[in-house]
């Protein structure tokens, strides 16, 4: 892993972008705003599995004149989404969100632009540009890559706003393409130290979008780049959460929450059931075992070596395996067996105390 990009820290609510502060994760209510109800409902949802911030989309006014009461009944940051209409954004700051997220080359006139960046400061509401890749091509431009265009237009921005003495600013340029939008934030982290916001856009449904921002956001951060992201999908939100939690965890950026299941692809050497056995385990693990590694394996190829870097690991033979905990070989077993004396081993130690495995 590169060492983390120094971006300036920017306070939304209670949470921190940028900085020292860990990269935060994100997602976007799908419900109706002027349905507080639901929307608080999903928000509290989307809370209890590990949201820090979440987004509203604000299409009319009275969704704004909604969001002060959304506010009031949920713990993390709210982030108001407005496109074209300044109107809207100041409203969404007198209701007192705690970040706004605008795209200033929606919103034509520079005087309303100004408005609303003046309204933030006065308020202490932080600004995210959202630059996407569909709203910034104009015509002429046919050949200049996407990634420059976005790149040059939220630099642009960026100067406006300071040129008004503001600087809460996080940046997002997204694009529905991986190589754009990695592109787009390599570049821009170069060119100035405001926070990230990282995203593919329009990702589609979960499969395609966990491949997509895997490699995208999961890309980017393994590079220092990024503060905070939203992985976004054709589907419930909370799908969004897990699916960024565990880029998060693949990378080390944050620790495994419950166990971390390991196991081989299964090939031509393997002479017990694997798939069954690991679905079984899978199934029963126990969620507060948090932060252990346990390893099921088919074979002695790689098996015992990855059994023994795990807290607890299965290497198949013929019909039996070998039992490792904490690296030394424990006992042979049946496999008929191995689902329950490993799920018996696992009721009996504790997690790490050091919050990560023994591997
Ligand atoms: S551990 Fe053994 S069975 Fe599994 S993929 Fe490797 S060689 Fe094949």
């Amino acid at each position: 892993m590169t060492k983390r990009r120094r971006s300036r820290p920017v306070q939304v609510g209670d949470v921190q972008i940028g900085g020292d502060a860990p990269v935060t994760l994100q997602s976007m209510t799908k419900t109706h705003t002027t349905d507080v109800k639901a929307t608080v409902e999903q928000i509290k949802e989307l809370e209890d599995i590990g949201c820090e911030i979440i987004r509203a989309a604000v299409p009319t006014r009275e969704a704004a004149g909604c969001l002060g009461e959304i506010k009031k009944q949920i713990q993390i940051p709210l982030v108001a989404d407005i496109h074209f209409s300044h109107r809207m954004a100041l409203d969404a700051i007198e209701q007192g969100v705690d970040k706004i997220r605008i795209n200033p080359g929606n919103m034509k006139d520079r005087g309303k632009v100004e408005e609303v960046v003046r309204a933030a400061k006065d308020k202490g509401v932080a600004i995210r540009i959202g630059v996407n890749s569909g709203s910034i091509r104009d015509r002429g431009q046919e050949d200049v890559p996407m990634a420059d265009l976005m790149v040059d237009a939220i630099l642009r921005y960026c100067e406006h706003f300071e040129s008004l003495g503001f600087r809460d600013i996080v940046l997002s340029l997204k694009a529905s393409d991986v190589p754009t939008t990695m592109d787009a934030y390599r570049r821009v982290a170069k060119e100035c130290d405001y926070p990230l916001h990282l995203g593919i856009t329009a990702a589609g449904p979960a499969a395609t979008s966990i491949m997509k921002s895997a490699i995208g956001i999961g890309g980017l951060l393994s590079e220092g780049i990024g503060d905070t992201l939203r992985v976004s999908i054709t589907g419930h939100p909370t799908e969004e959460i897990k699916a960024g939690k565990s880029i998060l965890e693949a990378l080390r950026l944050r620790e495994v929450e419950g166990w971390e299941l390991i196991s081989c692809p299964m090939c031509g050497r393997c002479e017990i059931d694997l798939e069954s056995i690991v679905e079984e385990v899978r199934s029963k693990l126990p969620p507060e075992k948090r932060g252990l590694q346990i390893a099921i394996m088919g074979c002695a190829v790689n098996g015992p070596g990855e059994a023994q870097e795990c807290d607890l690991g299965i290497a198949g033979g013929h019909g039996f395996g070998l039992l490792f905990k904490r690296g030394e070989m424990v006992r042979k077993i049946p496999e008929s067996e191995m689902v329950s004396q490993l799920l018996k081993e696992l009721d009996e130690m504790s997690a790490p105390t050091n919050g990560g495995s023994g591997k």
